[in-house]
């Protein structure tokens, strides 16, 4: 997954929310460390196995899933943040 691929996945989600799993309120870092360690999804950008988990605010469906596996997390976030990598964190 590219940068633009990955913008597309954000709106993508923005538009149609109810395509991510419904995530608990106030979810924990202990939820999230389940969902991507000791649940089994596909990454939402390419299909493999996911190993991250974010929990996004999608206003009226409430939170949501959002699991990619580490590149793709890596794009997402870069793509969200509109920043190239060598900004730096
Ligand atoms: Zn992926």
């Amino acid at each position: 997954m590219n940068t633009a691929a990955a913008t597309g996945l954000l709106h993508l989600i923005a538009a149609e929310p109810g395509l991510l799993a419904a995530a608990p309120e106030g979810a924990t870092g202990d939820d999230l460390h389940r969902r991507a360690g000791d649940e089994d999804h596909p990454c939402l950008g390419c299909g493999a196995p996911a190993t991250c988990a974010v929990v996004v605010e999608t206003g009226p469906s409430g939170p949501r899933w959002l699991d990619l596996c580490s590149p793709c997390w890596h794009t997402v976030r870069q793509a969200n943040e509109g920043t190239p990598d060598s900004a730096g964190q």
